[in-house]
C-alpha cells in the first residue's frame, strides 16, 4: 500500500510539473513551427537553405507531438463514464488493433460469453489497450502472438496483490505477448512517467503511466507478470458495476406473508 500511495504521490507530483511544462513549451512550439512554415513558403524550392528550414519544422512538430502527449498525461483527464460492455470495447477497436500490430504478429481475440458491464470511460479503456498493445508490438520484433482476453473474475482483499481490491465481481482485460518479456529491474520500474528502453524518439515512457492512472480512475487496478525471453502478461481489472452484481429476481410469486 505504502508502495503504491508513493507511486500515487509521484505521478501526481510528476503530472503538475509535466503539465506546466508542458504547457509553455507548446506556446513556444506554436512560434517556432508558425514562423518555420511561413519561411517555408517563401523559400524557392532550389533555395540551399530549404532543408535546414525543413529540417527544424520536422524536429519542432515531433517536439509539439511529444508536448500534446504530455497535456493529456498530466491533465487531470475529464471522466466521461457510462455503464458500457468491456466486451464491447475491444470488439469496437479490433480491427484498428489488427493494423497497429503488424502481420508479422497474430492477434488472438477471447471474450467471456457474457457482458462486462463496467462503469468507465470508454474512451480512455481504449486507450488503455491500445497503449499495451503498442508495447507488446514492440516486444515482439520478430513477430509472435498477442492474446488479448476478457473475463468474469471475483475477487476478495484477502489474497497476495489483491489488497487494493474490494470483494466483488470485476471484469479482467488481459494482453498477453510472446515477446521479449523483462527483467525484474525493468519491470519495478515501467509505471513510473518516463521510464523507456526504448530508444529516443520512439518511447515517451508515459504509456503505461497513462495506463496505471486511467485504471486507478477508474477503481481498478494494472498487473503485470513477465519473464524474460518469454513474454509478457499485462491484467486490467475493473470493477463490475452493481446491476451485473445482483442476481436476477426469482420467478416464482413472492411468499403471502411473513410469520409471526
Ligand atoms: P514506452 O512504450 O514509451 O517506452 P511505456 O510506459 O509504455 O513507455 O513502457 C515503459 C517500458 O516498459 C518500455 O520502454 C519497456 O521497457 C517496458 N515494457 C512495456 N510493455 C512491455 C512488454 N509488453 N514487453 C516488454 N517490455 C515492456
Amino acid at each position: 500500500l505504502e508502495e503504491q500511495l508513493r507511486q500515487a504521490q509521484k505521478m501526481e507530483a510528476t503530472g503538475l510539473l509535466a503539465g506546466g511544462i508542458a504547457h509553455d513549451f507548446n506556446n513556444i512550439l506554436t512560434v517556432i513551427i508558425g514562423y518555420c512554415s511561413v519561411m517555408q513558403m517563401r523559400l524557392l524550392p532550389a533555395d540551399p537553405n530549404r532543408n535546414s528550414v525543413d529540417q527544424v519544422l520536422a524536429a519542432a512538430e515531433r517536439a509539439a507531438g511529444l508536448t500534446r502527449s504530455l497535456l493529456a498525461f498530466s491533465r487531470k483527464q475529464v471522466m466521461n463514464p457510462r455503464q458500457v460492455d468491456l466486451n464491447g470495447i475491444v470488439r469496437h477497436v479490433e480491427h484498428f488493433l489488427g493494423r497497429v500490430i503488424g502481420e508479422d504478429i497474430t492477434l488472438e481475440t477471447r471474450l467471456a460469453p457474457e457482458p462486462l458491464y463496467i462503469f468507465a470511460d470508454s474512451g480512455q479503456i481504449e486507450q488503455v489497450l491500445m497503449n499495451l498493445a503498442t508495447n507488446a508490438r514492440d516486444a515482439m520484433p520478430e513477430g509472435g502472438t498477442l492474446q488479448v482476453q476478457t473475463q468474469l473474475v471475483d475477487l476478495e482483499p484477502g489474497r497476495i496483490g489483491f489488497s487494493w481490491c474490494s470483494t466483488g465481481r470485476y471484469a479482467l482485460l488481459s494482453i498477453a505477448d510472446t515477446g521479449m518479456g523483462m527483467d525484474e529491474a525493468t519491470r519495478a520500474k515501467i509505471f513510473e512517467p518516463f521510464f523507456t528502453t526504448k530508444e529516443v524518439g520512439k518511447g515517451t515512457g508515459l504509456g503505461l503511466a497513462m495506463a496505471y492512472g486511467i485504471a486507478l480512475q477508474h477503481n481498478g487496478q494494472i498487473m503485470v507478470e513477465s519473464e524474460l525471453g518469454q513474454g509478457t502478461i499485462f491484467k486490467v481489472y475493473l470493477p463490475i458495476t452493481s446491476c451485473q452484481e445482483a442476481a436476477p429476481p426469482p420467478d416464482e410469486p413472492r411468499a403471502e406473508a411473513q410469520a409471526g
